[in-house]
């Protein structure tokens, strides 16, 4: 049985769900030798009304994520994002690149040169360089986004001579997966390769971001090394679509 909470009931749980993510991914870090100020939180709002969205703001969050361009232009306007950066973290087509590059600092779903090539061009035509990171499909799955390992270093090495684009890092979402020792494994890969890329020194190219980590696995993946988790139920509670 679910009654439908006010909105004063929703946005004292956001509250209290953010105060209960901060102390998790406090302890995370710490079991990796880090401390909480290494990792950054992202609150992923797809979905997620504005007043909500304003709400988790006012509570701290100072990182949003969506990942559909059309549904991001459409609550921008009601977002205060003065001292807030939204990312877009889904799958990107390149004819909506044009669209959403005024309004994000960073693309963390770059999984092909052509999608490269496009922000790079029409970010050249607004006179700002994109922060960008490398989506990788981990566990190299048919049905999914995500650039396979194997073409990782070809795709940097253009990436490199792109003048309006940053590669700041590497971002996944893992298969769905109840075995922590499996997901594990994944996430360790990522790390893996996030640590071999940073140490080439590439030009252009710098692995300061390992975004992985979701709702049901941010502990774990803080574990592995991830830096920026991204986090939407469990802050907004269940998706509805
Ligand atoms: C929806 C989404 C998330 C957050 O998922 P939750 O399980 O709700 O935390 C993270 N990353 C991406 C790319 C997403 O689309």
């Amino acid at each position: 049985m679910t009654e439908k909470l006010s909105t004063a009931q929703r946005e004292q749980t956001i509250a209290d769900n953010l105060r209960f993510i901060e102390a998790r991914i406090g302890e995370a870090a710490e079991k990796s030798g880090r401390t909480r100020s290494d990792i950054r939180l992202m609150a992923v709002t797809k979905t997620v009304e504005p007043v909500f969205i304003n709400h988790a703001i006012a509570c701290g969050v100072d990182l949003i994520g969506e990942n559909k361009v059309q549904e991001f232009l459409g609550k921008q306007p009601y977002l205060k994002l003065d001292h807030v950066e939204a990312h877009l973290i889904g799958h990107l087509q390149t004819n909506k690149v044009r669209q959403i590059v005024p309004y994000v600092s960073m693309i963390q779903s770059v999984d092909s040169l052509k999608l490269a090539k496009e922000i790079d061009k029409q970010c050249e035509k607004i006179g700002k360089t994109m922060d960008c990171l490398i989506e990788v499909n981990i566990a190299g799955e048919e049905s999914k986004t995500g650039l396979p390992p194997e073409e990782l270093e070809g795709l940097l090495a253009e990436m490199a001579q792109m003048p309006h684009v940053r590669v700041r890092g590497l971002m996944t979402i893992p298969p769905i997966c109840d075995e922590n020792e499996k997901l594990c494994g994944y996430f360790q890969k990522m790390h893996a390769m996030f640590v071999d890329i940073g140490r080439k020194n590439i030009d252009n190219i710098s692995m300061q971001i390992l975004s992985m980590g979701m709702s049901s696995d941010y502990a774990l993946a803080i574990e592995c090394g991830a830096n920026l988790v991204r986090i939407g139920s469990s802050i907004f509670g269940p998706r509805l679509y």
